[in-house]
Parts: C-alpha cells; sequence; structure tokens
C-alpha cells in the first residue's frame, strides 16, 4: 500500500516555513529598529535646529514699551533689529516668522505668523501657565493639512528685564515624514518580495540538502530479506549522513549473517531429522511388507526405537541450545571447587574408558574456587570428556588437568586420539558440524554434532574461553579458561546433574 505523503508533514516543507519564519521576524525587527533610529535622527536634528533658530530669534528681537500718558496701561512694542540690507539675515529673519507667535504674559498675541494662527493659538491660560513653568516647551501640532510642525516656545523679557512675553517658533516636519512614510512602503512591498525568494531559495537549499535521505530511504527500500547482500553507496562526504548509511549498512551485515545462521541452521536442523526418519520408515516398511514371525517385528520395532531416541535426542539437544543463544537459560552461578566437581565427572567416566579401553587420569590442583553454574560446567567437561574417548583409539590416554593461572582456572582435556584435520578446526564449534571420517579414527559412532557448540557456549555464559589445538594422528587438546573467583568457598552448592549431548 502506497503512503499518502502530506506535504504540510514532510521535512522539506517544515525546513522552509522555519526558514521563512525566521527570515520574515529577522526582517520587521530590522526594519522597525532602522525605522526608529530614523524617527529619532529626524527629531533630534529638528530640535537642534529649532533651538538654534529661538537662539537667533532672541538676538533679533526686541520689546520696547511705549511712553504712555497719566496712569493709562504700559503697551509694548515688538521690534526686529537687523541689517535689512543684508539679504542673509533678511532671508533668516523671514525664515524665523514664518511659524512664530509672540504674546504678552497674559496670552494676548501681539505677532502672530499666518501658518501659525492656521496651526492654532494656544488658549491665553495654556500661555501663563507656560510662563509660570518657565521652562522651554516642545509641542508637535498639526496643520489643517495634515503638515506635522514641531514647536519650540519659551519666555523672553522686554529690553529692561521688567515683562516676560511668551514666544512660539516652530517648523514643518512634513519633509522627515514624507521620507518616513516613503521607507515604510518601500519596505512594506520589499519584506514579502524577499520573504518569497527566501522560501524558494528555501525550498530549493532543504530539497537539495535532503536529497540523499531520499536517496538511503530508496536504497534501504530495495534491501529485503531475499537480498541482503545489497549495500546503500556511501558518498564518502564524511557527514552525518555517510555515519547514518554506514550504521544501516553495518545493521543489515549483521542482519545477513543472522539470516544465514538461521538459513544454515533450518538446513542442518531439516537435514539431521530426515536421517532417522528416513531410517524409522524403511524399517516400519520393511516389517509391513516383508517380516512374518514376532521376532521380525520386534526387531524392526526396536531398531525404530533406537531412531527415535536419536530423533528426541537432536530435539532436546537444539531446544538446550536454542534457549542457550536466547539467554532464556540463565545460568544458576555459585562459588565452589571445580576441583571436586572434575573429579566426580572424570570418576563417572572411567567406566566408559574401560570399555574403550581408554586409560582415564587426572590432575586437579586443589581450592580452584569459580563463581560457576556447577550443572553446566558438568555439562562443558562431559561433552570434553565424552569426545575425547570416542576419539581415541583402545589403549589410547585421555588426560585431564586443572590449574591455577594468575587470575583464571585452566581446565584441559587432552586424548591421544585420531586428532583433527587443520582445515576443519575453525568450524568445530559450529551446531552440527562434524568432521568427515577420519582414516586414523576407529570410525566412531557419529554424534550430533552439537556438543562442542556446548561448550563454547558454557565457556563464554562464564566469561571464559575455549581452545583447541590437534595434530593430526598424535591427539587434541582442549583447553577452557574461566575466571576464578579467589575469596572464600560458598556454603551452598546446587544438586550435580550430568547430560551428554555429543
Ligand atoms: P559430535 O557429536 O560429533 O561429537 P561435537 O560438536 O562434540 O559433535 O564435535 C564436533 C566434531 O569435532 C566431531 O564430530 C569430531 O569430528 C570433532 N572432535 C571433537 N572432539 C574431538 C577429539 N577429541 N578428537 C578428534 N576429533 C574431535
Amino acid at each position: 500500500m502506497r503512503t499518502r505523503r502530506h506535504l504540510t508533514r514532510g521535512l522539506r516543507f517544515r525546513l522552509t516555513a522555519s526558514y521563512a519564519l525566521l527570515f520574515a521576524l529577522l526582517m520587521v525587527g530590522v526594519a522597525a529598529l532602522f525605522r526608529e533610529r530614523l524617527v529619532y535622527t529626524f527629531n533630534s536634528e529638528a530640535h537642534d535646529i529649532l533651538e538654534q533658530e529661538w537662539a537667533a530669534m532672541k538676538g533679533y528681537l526686541r520689546i520696547e514699551r511705549i511712553p504712555t500718558r497719566g496712569h493709562a496701561l504700559p503697551s509694548w512694542r515688538p521690534t526686529w533689529e537687523y541689517d535689512k540690507n543684508d539679504p542673509d539675515e533678511d532671508f533668516a529673519v523671514e525664515r524665523l516668522r514664518r511659524v512664530y507667535l509672540l504674546t504678552d504674559a497674559k496670552g494676548t498675541v501681539m505677532e502672530v505668523s499666518t501658518i501659525y494662527q492656521s496651526i492654532g493659538i494656544e488658549p491665553p491660560r495654556e500661555i501663563e501657565s507656560d510662563i509660570k513653568i518657565g521652562k522651554p516647551v516642545w509641542k508637535l501640532r498639526s496643520s489643517p493639512h495634515g503638515i506635522p510642525y514641531l514647536i519650540r516656545a519659551g519666555v523672553v523679557y522686554d529690553e529692561k528685564h521688567q515683562s516676560p512675553f511668551w514666544v512660539a517658533v516652530g517648523r514643518p516636519m512634513d519633509e522627515s515624514d514624507k521620507i518616513l512614510k516613503r521607507y515604510t512602503w518601500m519596505y512594506a512591498g520589499v519584506i514579502p518580495f524577499s520573504l518569497l525568494c527566501g522560501c524558494l531559495l528555501g525550498w530549493f537549499l532543504s530539497g537539495r540538502a535532503l536529497m540523499p535521505v531520499i536517496e538511503v530511504a530508496q536504497a534501504a527500500q530495495r534491501i529485503s530479506g531475499s537480498n541482503l547482500s545489497l549495500r546503500i553507496p556511501t558518498r564518502a562526504a564524511g557527514d552525518e549522513l555517510d555515519y547514518l548509511v554506514l550504521t544501516f549498512n553495518r545493521m543489515i551485515e549483521r542482519l545477513e549473517s543472522s539470516f544465514q545462521q538461521i538459513r544454515q541452521f533450518s538446513t542442518d536442523v531439516s537435514h539431521e531429522l530426515r536421517t532417522p526418519i528416513t531410517a524409522i520408515r524403511g524399517q516400519l516398511e520393511v516389517a509391513l511388507f516383508t517380516a512374518k514371525t514376532g521376532d521380525q517385528y520386534r526387531d524392526a520395532i526396536l531398531n525404530c526405537l533406537q531412531d527415535v531416541e536419536r530423533l528426541s535426542q537432536i530435539v532436546r539437544a537444539l531446544l538446550l541450545l536454542s534457549q542457550a543463544e536466547s539467554g532464556q537459560l540463565a545460568l544458576q552461578k555459585t562459588r565452589l571447587d571445580l576441583s571436586g566437581v572434575v573429579h566426580d565427572i572424570v570418576e563417572q567416566f572411567q567406566i566408559p574408558a574401560e570399555g574403550a579401553p581408554v586409560e582415564l587420569s587426572a590432575d586437579l590442583a586443589p581450592d580452584c574456587l569459580a563463581e560457576v553454574d556447577r550443572v553446566q560446567i558438568e555439562r562443558m567437561l562431559s561433552n570434553l570428556l565424552s569426545n575425547a574417548i570416542k576419539f581415541t583409539p583402545a589403549g589410547g590416554r585421555v588426560h585431564v588437568t586443572l590449574r591455577h593461572l594468575p587470575e583464571a582456572i585452566e581446565l584441559a582435556v587432552q586424548d591421544t586420539g585420531c586428532g583433527i584435520p587443520e582445515e576443519h578446526i575453525p568450524h568445530i564449534f559450529e551446531r552440527f558440524y562434524r568432521v568427515p571420517t577420519q582414516t586414523t579414527c576407529a570410525n566412531p559412532e557419529p554424534g550430533l554434532g552439537l556438543g562442542l557448540s556446548f561448550v563454547a557456549w558454557i565457556a563464554k555464559a562464564h566469561g571464559g574461553a575455549v581452545r583447541v589445538e590437534s595434530k593430526l594422528g598424535s591427539g587434541t587438546r582442549f583447553t577452557v579458561t574461566l575466571p576464578s573467583s579467589l575469596a572464600g568457598p560458598s556454603p551452598v552448592e546446587p544438586v550435580s546433574s550430568t547430560v551428554a549431548l555429543g
């Protein structure tokens, strides 16, 4: 079934979306910050200019008292003193008076420019209170046409410094306002455009970055149980993706080897089971078609029973081995003296050795303490001993040694048997592996080929190892090393049981 891929759930979409969002936030943030700086610069510039104009106004404006008769209220006359023949001064005063208001201390207008009139003259009460405060006042006002004006107002005095007057000068802010508006509109157009370009670029770049991931996924899809030999090619870029591919390939390698083992195991099992089943079938057919007497039937049944026994031996051993290898067979470890355990097993094997006849001897160092599972150690030694006796011709010798090493205990089973050809040595610990019948061997009874698999597993499960040295025609030596335990022996010992599987 084809999986429906949602565009919005794709990594590419999400990468592009986050990239676009970040980009948009960054652009809006930068634009706002820049606009803020611009406003601040325009304002401080206007303040500076107005401050200069205020100072110039104070230099040119004179307020004189007009002499009055009797008790009439004093009246005042403002005059602008400058060189009227100087065009620069004339222009400067003209400019000063463009946005200008002069009132007396009560707020009565003495002089006002047309522009200021259009902006609106402050009510007398406001002027009076401003004069009382005595500090410069800054205001932002708008004309009826919407032109903003920055106003600087404050108190000036007459020539004799007797009476206060209120003066306001201003300048239009429309230019800077226009620039700000133009800037805002420009950004409002530029942001969506750059965002669109950014999205397209992000979509393209994330597509390129994710392309190898898609290639890896496609290659991975081609790998199935039947073609586990396929590997995903690395791009030799040494990046995270190559690391992922490498890890994936290693996983496939392990899977392939497990599949191979399972396949081999199934082949071996079916092969092993087929032989006794064919034999049983043959015996039964012979009995059915040719047996006439009760003895003949009994013989056939006996033969069948032997084969059934072999079958059940195989099944039992396989079950045990698979339990061991899948970790279901937990070790019951206790601290015990291995010399006692080995001695007991050697004693048990004296009878089969005599039957061979093979001389079975042992040289066991005392106090070989180790943390082991007694049942498994007995099983391991039984397998080694039964093999040694089986593969040693009559009159040969089997010798068992147990000794201390600096940090381990070494158990060795040495025989003077037929030996193992060199090319078979690497395989003898594999399941169902049996060395083809050798001329030097006294044609022993065929085993299951599982005994040494157990030996290897038991040694490994105890944190030890097993190695084999063999010389064709001279004998074989199996050496097992187990970690030793130097502390005192544990009071509890498990019940002994010996199972020979080989
Ligand atoms: P088997 O049931 O055949 O004994 P094992 O796994 O115990 O299975 O052993 C695998 C093979 O290793 C045997 O078939 C035999 O050919 C070889 N082998 C094991 N022990 C010895 C030995 N002491 N001397 C010679 N060959 C041995």
